[in-house]
């Protein structure tokens, strides 16, 4: 009986996988397609401080809409777009759309602190990468010091002392860095002390459930402590409750993002948390310019 079973999962699972090649093709060619078109936008998510709730910023997030496929999620096209090759144009068309949104918004004297752009770690192995980054922000007029770049801990994996070399360009340009999903991947506290970045974001798993979670609420009270012993900003993802607040707040985290103050909204949508300058005068970064 065993056997007969066997066999027939045997012959279900070569369908199934046959049918999951097929979808799989059908999304690759999408995406090629989606990249042509410029069939991707970008949405905002505010981060705010905590301690006073001021608006700080902004991340940067991908999302595409096919017109046959529907809305895909990055969590789903972002590792394809690494598989296949497609990362590196998709980054660097994410890259530019921030930067171009940003000169928009101080243009019309709307002041935030950053825009934040997740960097895929195949993005960063590329040794060209940092000069991309700082034609990107020639060629949009964005200063330097409005921008952040959230990487992950994965970059690591290959030739540490190549990426820290790169990491500190990109920081002597005026860059922030931030470290995303934080304890999530390949973490060494070696090399979080030699890397030459300015946050770290606790990922949004140890933020679910806290204060009731007690191991994420140890895992979230000593990344803040390791963070700023380490004079590192903290930032906590993913924050929904009043609750979450209260005891990130209590534990002296800096910054935090969730839907709990908004989900990622499109660019008009985002006036409550851009500030207008009183005088009517553009800043001086972009008069220069
Ligand atoms: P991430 O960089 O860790 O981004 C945070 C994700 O959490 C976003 O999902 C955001 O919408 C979601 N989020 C924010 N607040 C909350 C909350 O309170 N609760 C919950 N449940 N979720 C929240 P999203 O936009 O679907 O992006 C998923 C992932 O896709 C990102 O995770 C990032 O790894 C990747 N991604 C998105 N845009 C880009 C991009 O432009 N480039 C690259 N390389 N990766 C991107
Ligand atoms: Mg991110
Ligand atoms: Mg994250
Ligand atoms: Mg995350």
């Amino acid at each position: 009986r065993a056997k007969l079973d066997g066999r027939n999962n045997y012959a279900f699972y070569t369908e199934s996988m046959t049918k999951q090649a097929a979808e799989q093709l059908k999304l690759q060619t999408a995406l090629h397609q989606a990249l042509v078109n410029e069939d991707f936008y970008l949405m905002y998510q505010p981060k705010v401080k905590l301690s006073d709730l001021k608006p700080n910023g902004f991340e940067a997030l991908i999302r595409w809409h096919d017109t046959a496929l529907g809305q895909i999620s990055p969590a789903e096209f972002i590792p394809l777009a690494e598989k296949i090759g497609l990362i590196w144009d998709i980054g660097l068309w994410v890259l530019k759309t921030a930067c171009l949104q940003g000169v928009e918004w101080l243009t019309q004297g709307k002041t935030f602190e950053r825009i934040s752009v997740n960097v895929a770690s195949l993005q960063l192995q590329r040794n060209d990468f940092v000069d991309k980054v700082r034609s990107i922000l020639l060629e949009t007029g964005l200063p330097a010091k409005h921008l952040e770049l959230e990487v992950t801990e994965s970059c690591m994996m290959n030739d540490p002392d190549a990426i820290i070399r790169d990491l500190k360009l990109l920081g002597a340009m005026g860059i922030a860095l931030s470290i995303d999903d934080f304890g999530t991947g390949y973490s060494s506290l070696n090399y979080l002390k030699k890397l030459p970045i300015d946050k770290l974001k606790i990922d949004q798993s140890f933020v679910r459930d806290i204060p009731h979670d007690t191991n994420n609420t140890a895992i979230a009270k000593a990344v803040i402590a390791l963070g700023h012993a380490l004079n590192l900003q903290i930032i906590a993802e993913g924050v929904e409750t009043v609750e979450q607040a209260d005891f990130l707040r209590l534990n002296g985290c800096d910054l935090v993002q969730g839907y709990l103050y908004s989900k990622p909204r499109l660019p008009q949508d985002l006036n409550e948390f851009l500030p207008t300058i009183r005088n009517s005068n553009l800043p001086n970064e972009i008069k220069v310019k």
